[in-house]
């Protein structure tokens, strides 16, 4: 099939040109003040972002990994302790906690919604785990397991009432990996990065709110931790040069925060039309009927889905990848390799077949384009091209 219109996976000068003369002038004010570190433009976005995901507090940091770094160092996360997490993911969830020299534990996810499971964390600390002198001990590696990193893959919030109370249970703190997911809510209504000891936010340019470069924040409502989190901040340093803690730079820029304050007051817009985008497909994927060759996103009833990605399970993966990228259409694989099966965590020993969930995901899962400004005209091509393809 020729490309008769080109669909890329995200396109955002669309999203900018409409807020180009007013972020500029954000921009402009700030090269004014010629004041860039912790200015007032971060104050104000860490508070509407706290109350924004229904938190207390707010730290804005360098990017989505660094929050989860930061969170990690803040909950004295370190060598001998281990973090349960999954393996379907972006490699930053595993990656800072290995970094802080704790062992990420795999527990496979929910093939429904791609989402850790509860069920398999609670089988997995039954079966490999075990309680001793009030310490829950992996009993293969030896390791204190410490926390859950449950991950809101794609803009759904994971099953967070069951995976919290297996936390509970087991004396064990929640970080979530809200970086996909900033306003996801939950059946209750309740949002990404609230139900947790902390919530961390990615404004990486391709998130629901993007920003010009790295950026990210921690959320939470634990008022010692906050603190924690933004003395670890500047180096661990309260008052300035005199240092109780190791920490890191882990600042946010006033230039990306002046960026960010404009930009918020679009974001539930933007996310509306991810929606809408997200109903336009499900409802052109029923017409097409493809006979199960296409399996569209499962959602758990009356959630907020924020759509960060729209992920379908398509028969011949890479063969309809191709066929698309031949008909100007955008697609990405979010993620081709699950973490157990990365090469730098060898030494954890996993083996294939071990997250089966998480390995037909990766080989059946595909990205389609989403962002609110696509057409309705370019939307129903993306699905007469897979039709197209499924019927050659
Ligand atoms: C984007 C992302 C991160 C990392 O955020 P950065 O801002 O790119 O550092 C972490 N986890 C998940 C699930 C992500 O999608």
């Amino acid at each position: 099939m020729a490309a008769t219109m080109q669909v890329p996976l995200l396109d955002l000068k669309p999203q900018y040109a409409p807020l180009a003369a007013e972020i500029q002038a954000a921009i402009a004010r700030v090269c004014a003040s010629q004041a860039f570190i912790l200015g007032p433009a971060v104050k104000e976005l860490e508070a509407s972002l706290a109350a924004y995901s229904q938190c207390r507090f707010g730290i804005g940091v360098s990017s989505g990994t660094d929050a989860l770094l930061l969170a990690l160092m803040a909950l004295g996360i370190g060598a001998g302790d281990a973090v349960i997490t999954s393996p379907f993911t972006f490699f930053a969830t595993a990656g800072t906690i290995a970094r802080t020299g704790a062992r990420p534990l795999f527990c496979d996810i929910d093939p429904a919604t791609l989402n850790l499971s509860a069920a398999a964390v609670a089988s997995f600390i039954s079966e490999q785990c075990e309680e001793r002198e009030g310490e829950l001990i992996h009993r293969a590696s030896g390791a204190r397991v410490r926390a859950i990193m449950p991950v809101h893959l794609y803009g759904q919030v994971a099953h967070m009432n069951a995976l919290t109370s297996v936390a509970a249970r087991h004396g064990l703190k929640v970080i979530e990996d809200a970086a996909q997911a900033i306003g996801a809510e939950d059946a209750a209504g309740k949002r990404a990065g609230s139900f947790g000891d902390v919530g961390c936010l990615s404004f990486f340019p391709t998130k629901n709110l993007g920003a010009f470069g790295d950026a990210g924040m921690c959320v939470t409502n634990d008022a010692a931790l906050a603190e924690r989190m933004e003395i670890l901040r500047v180096h661990g340093g309260k008052p300035k040069y005199y240092h109780a803690f190791i920490g890191g730079n882990f600042r946010i820029d006033e230039l990306q925060a002046a960026v960010l304050n404009i930009k918020l007051r679009h974001l539930d817009e933007w996310s509306a039309g991810r929606q809408r985008n997200a109903a336009y497909y499900d409802q052109a994927f029923a017409r097409a009927d493809l006979a199960g060759a296409v399996e569209t996103p499962r959602v758990a009833p009356g959630v907020r889905h924020i759509y960060n990605q729209y992920v379908i399970r398509a028969r011949e993966r890479d063969a309809l990848r191709a066929h698309l990228t031949a008909a100007g259409v955008g697609t990405e694989i979010y993620y081709p390799v699950p973490l157990h099966l990365q090469q730098c965590f060898a030494y954890l020993a996993h083996r294939a077949g071990e997250f089966p969930h998480s390995e037909r995901a990766a080989a059946e899962t595909l990205a389609l384009p989403i962002y609110p400004e696509l057409t309705e005209l370019q939307l129903q091509y993306v699905v007469d091209s897979i039709a197209a393809f499924y019927r050659r």
